[in-house]
């Protein structure tokens, strides 16, 4: 999607200060942290929200997943962390390409 921001940061046109990177999935440091981790963690195709995701894409969610735990553990926080996907304006989602957000606390 060329107008979308997480897409741009997966072609490397935005900079963006990655932290995890697999075939399916980016993870890289918000930019406005509300926790002293706070990493999203974002599929490689462009997916708009959760409400988009067909039945062929339960691995890719697990992908998701793994890498939060993954991001957590090499930044320290894996005993204390939260990951949220909020899906809809109202539901607090304001870039329109799903992401997980990991929010962690060192221990
Ligand atoms: P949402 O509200 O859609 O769930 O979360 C979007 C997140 O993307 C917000 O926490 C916001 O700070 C982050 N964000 C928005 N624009 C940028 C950007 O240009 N770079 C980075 N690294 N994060 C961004
Ligand atoms: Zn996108």
């Amino acid at each position: 999607m060329s107008d979308c921001i997480f897409c741009k940061m997966i072609d490397g046109v935005i900079k963006a200060d990655i932290v995890l990177e697999t075939d399916s999935v980016l993870a890289f440091r918000d930019i406005n942290p509300w926790a002293p981790t706070h990493v999203l963690i974002i599929p490689k195709r462009h997916i708009p929200t959760m409400n988009d995701l067909g039945p062929d894409d339960t691995k890719l969610m697990g992908d998701l997943s793994l890498a939060a735990r993954k991001v957590a553990e090499r930044e320290g926080v894996s005993k204390n962390f939260r990951t949220a996907i909020n899906c809809g304006r109202d539901g607090g989602q304001e870039v329109f390409h799903l992401h997980m957000h990991l929010l962690g606390w060192p221990s």
